[in-house]
């Protein structure tokens, strides 16, 4: 019997209001294991009646009491990372080993804001005239809000969740609704920290329950991160409405291998990037561009690379490459490869028609690499989201660069080489928000912001350190006068 999913509000699970519900299926198998109500405008207005209740009392206490509750929230993480990291390959399919590291990932974002009663500090001006001080303090916004993608079903929040809360905000999350059940468990886990009833609340659904946060009057603030139509959307209409939004879209990230990169790791590198988490991940290498007559030295050696990959369910040891998360997804990637083919592009290594022993209906697509690929298709501009890697050729550096500098997307660019002027001008040239030199990933530690440029990121302030604190937080200024200390009588 499919587990069905609940809200939970104002620290009680509860049943939407929705009476339509969808399947959660384990990518692996393509069995359906659990259901989630599709969305409910009402499920939104009570978690943000709830969340902005409790907000009055939470704001009020002190920052180094509110940390307390982070810390059992990283043991609890900590201590339940198995369980957590089997649920979330079961719904989500990558392997158990990628799971485990975004757990690390949330942890590192929790202990950073456990860093709040310092990170609020701010600044002070004695005497600006005679007898009269300036200062600002940071204040909480109210009631955020994270609208989480798929990929990422623990991480992601915990970019900008923790920050909220320890710095007075009361908060709702909306995972996605392909994988709603590895946060029903965290939530699950989270009864035993302890926070007062609506300070951290959760709400199922899709489009219905987004739509319900964009128009709520009580959420103050929305952390978006999903694909960049549906990031404009968010972005453009929160902000129409008033609300302060970070909004993290789509990618297609390109990697650039200079002539004298050292061939082994940067092959070894370039294709953990391209196929981990089966190419489903905002910051997965997904074209390769081979600067000067290099060709020959690195693409025979990533498709051999590739080939090396075992892809299969994420649960199986071994397991290098998981299933897509959708059979819908699946399609879509089988078609564009197909578009690619048809509009002329080398089709290196196919990754279609792959089956595996046990898994037949599960959602896979193996390794797959183009070569000769026009910089105008859509195969290399469009985002594909799945284990598809485009090889170009450049003549030079500088035309590597402009052809990335050109393109519609920002999130992640890195460069591989032994040159470290080569290096020094991509990482001050090049239109990307994180840049990675001999990096495959170049994914932000907590305690810098997740970044991301052009139409990769709509907003000002990203998640995770100084950033989110920034975003959840609102300066007031205050000018002080006392008139015992302006006439000096005491
Ligand atoms: P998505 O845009 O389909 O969904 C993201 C969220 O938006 C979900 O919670 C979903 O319920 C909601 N949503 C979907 N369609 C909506 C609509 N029409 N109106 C309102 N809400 C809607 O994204 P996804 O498929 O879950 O995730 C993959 C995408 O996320 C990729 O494009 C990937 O690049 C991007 N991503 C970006 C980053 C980053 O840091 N920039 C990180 C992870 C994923």
């Amino acid at each position: 019997m499919p587990e069905i999913i609940k809200n939970y509000i104002n620290g009680k699970w509860k049943e939407s209001h929705s009476a339509h519900f969808l399947d959660v299926h384990d990518p692996a198998t393509g069995q359906s294991i659990a259901k989630v109500p599709s969305g409910s405008a009402e499920d939104v207005t009570e978690a943000a009646d709830a969340a902005r209740k409790a907000w009055s009392e939470w704001r009020n206490k002190p920052a180094t009491q509110r940390i307390q509750y982070l810390f059992k929230m990283k043991q609890i993480l900590e201590g339940h990372a198995d369980e957590i990291a089997k649920t979330c390959t079961t719904e989500c399919g990558k392997t158990l080993s990628e799971s485990k590291g975004e757990i690390v990932r949330a942890v590192e974002n929790i202990e950073v804001a456990c860093g709040i009663p310092k990170l609020l500090q701010s600044e002070f001006s004695e005497d600006i005239a005679t007898g009269l001080d300036e200062f600002y303090i940071r204040q909480s916004l109210g009631v955020g809000a994270c609208i989480a993608p798929f990929n990422f079903p623990v991480m992601i929040p915990f970019w900008f969740m923790p920050y909220a809360i320890a710095c007075g905000n009361t908060y709702i999350i909306k995972p996605s609704e392909k994988v709603p059940m590895t946060m029903t468990l965290i939530f699950k886990l989270f009864e035993e920290v302890g926070l007062p009833e609506g300070v951290l609340n959760m709400v199922h659904g899709g489009k219905e329950s987004v739509d319900a946060i964009l128009e709520n009057r009580l959420i103050s603030a929305i952390s978006f991160v999903g694909s960049t139509p549906v990031a404009k959307h968010i972005y453009q209409t929160g902000v129409a409405n008033g609300k302060r939004v970070q909004a993290q879209g789509g990618a297609k990230n390109p990697v650039v291998i200079m002539p004298d990169a050292d061939v082994e790791t940067t092959v070894r590198i370039i294709t953990d990037s391209a196929f981990g988490c089966a190419g489903q991940r905002c910051l997965a290498a997904s074209i390769v561009i081979i600067v000067g007559n290099s060709e020959e030295k690195f693409t025979q050696k990533i498709i051999n690379a590739a080939k090396e990959r075992k892809t299969g369910c994420g649960l199986t040891p071994g397991t290098d490459i998981g299933p897509i998360i959708s059979s819908e997804s699946k399609q879509r990637i089988e078609k564009l490869i197909q578009k690619g083919v048809d509009d002329g592009a080398k089709l290196l290594l196919d990754g279609r028609k792959i089956s595996i022993p046990g898994y037949e209906k599960g959602y896979f697509i193996g390794p797959t690499i183009f070569g000769s690929v026009d910089t105008k298709s859509e195969l290399y501009k469009k985002e594909i989201f799945g284990p598809v890697v485009c090889i170009v050729n450049m003549r030079s550096l500088d035309d590597a660069i402009e052809l990335i500098n050109t393109g519609t997307y920002g999130n992640s660019a890195c460069i591989f080489t032994r040159s470290g002027a080569a290096a020094r001008k991509f990482r001050h040239d090049v239109m990307a928000g994180n840049v990675g030199i001999n990096i495959g990933i170049a994914a932000p530690m907590a305690f810098f912001p997740f970044s991301g440029w052009k139409e990769s990121f709509f907003g000002d302030l990203h998640g995770q350190s100084l950033h989110a604190v920034e975003f959840y937080t609102q300066t007031k200024v205050v000018i002080e006068r006392w008139h015992d200390e302006w006439t000096r009588k005491f």
